[in-house]
């Protein structure tokens, strides 16, 4: 048994897990499909049913892996897309969301983000969000890779206030987005997505980090995951195809760490003194 998953309020009031599972990568090869799926149901056993994907993702074929895997589910999933920033037009975002659900085999997409900023006017974008959700076939929508420069920006435009997350690259060896943008995001009630939460396994090699976990029997991806759900506001993405990282992952919510380690690892993976620009993968 594991520790409940703390919830995080958007701010239509909707609650959802501060643990769910990515998806990129997953569709690439035919030969992996069965484990995906698997990997996607197991999450969604475990309370991790916040799932996160995109057009961009194995060219829809990543959308088709999910879709499969929450046939039966669909009401106990949080289901998160994202359009193209060259589709996200006033019509083209609505067509996108269209072949998205198809993909997904499911009537609405209960988180519909921009996945980076792009040349169509947020304000396009903003009012094709708001037709999509009047029309029931997203239920909230956020975006991605927005600094605090570019949520100034969209709040400054009709709706724009109604985002309900932003989804950017943020994990122990990216706290960047401490600095300014989550403290932004805090005060403003937008939940922040971290995604590659375990630096897509590049910090896990980390000695320090392996240090601590042991202290706790825990394992370095763990205790990652636990450092972003320490913190208020913040939900974490990690992707796995493989159902035993995928209830690893889950332990995350089992740690207890003291002051004095999360200490020492801010010696290791020290938080920003200044403003950097957002960095993204
Ligand atoms: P993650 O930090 O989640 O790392 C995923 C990688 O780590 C995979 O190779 C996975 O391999 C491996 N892994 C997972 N769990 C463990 C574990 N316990 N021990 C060792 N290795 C592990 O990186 P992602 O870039 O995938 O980010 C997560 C999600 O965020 C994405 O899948 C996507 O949904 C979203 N994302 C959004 C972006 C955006 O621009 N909005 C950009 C990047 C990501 P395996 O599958 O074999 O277990």
């Amino acid at each position: 048994m594991y520790d409940d998953i703390p919830y995080v309020a958007l701010p239509s009031g909707k609650e959802v897990p501060a643990l769910g599972l990515g998806t990129w990568n997953m569709g690439e090869t035919r030969s992996s499909a069965e484990q995906e799926v698997e990997s996607i149901r197991r999450a969604i056993d475990l309370g991790m049913t916040l799932i996160d994907t995109a057009e961009m993702y194995a060219d829809g074929r990543s959308e088709e892996i999910v879709g499969r895997a929450i046939v039966n589910h669909r009401e106990d999933v949080f289901l998160g897309s994202k359009v193209y920033p060259w589709n996200a037009s006033a019509t083209g975002t609505v067509d996108a969301c269209e072949r998205s659900l198809a993909r997904l085999g499911t009537d609405h997409i209960d988180l519909y983000l921009l996945h980076w900023r792009g040349e169509h006017p947020l304000e396009e974008t903003v009012a094709a969000f708001e037709r999509l959700k009047r029309d029931g076939k997203i239920g909230d929508w956020g975006v991605s890779n927005f600094d605090t420069d570019d949520m100034e920006e969209l709040f400054a435009v009709p709706d724009g206030r109604n985002c309900a997350v932003n989804q950017v690259l943020y994990n122990l060896s990216r706290r960047g987005p401490e600095f300014s943008l989550l403290p932004w995001c805090q005060q403003h009630g937008v939940p922040l997505m971290a995604y590659s939460p375990i630096e897509q396994g590049r910090i896990l090699k980390n000695r320090e980090l392996i240090r601590i976990a042991k202290a706790y029997q825990a394992t370095p991806a763990q205790l990652a995951l636990a450092f972003l759900l320490e913190r208020e506001g913040v939900i974490a993405i990690p992707k796995s195809s493989n159902p035993a990282r995928v209830e690893e992952n889950r332990g995350a919510t089992d740690l207890d760490i003291t002051e004095e380690d999360w200490a020492a690892l801010d010696a290791v993976f020290p938080p920003p003194t200044r403003k950097t620009a957002l960095e993204m993968l």
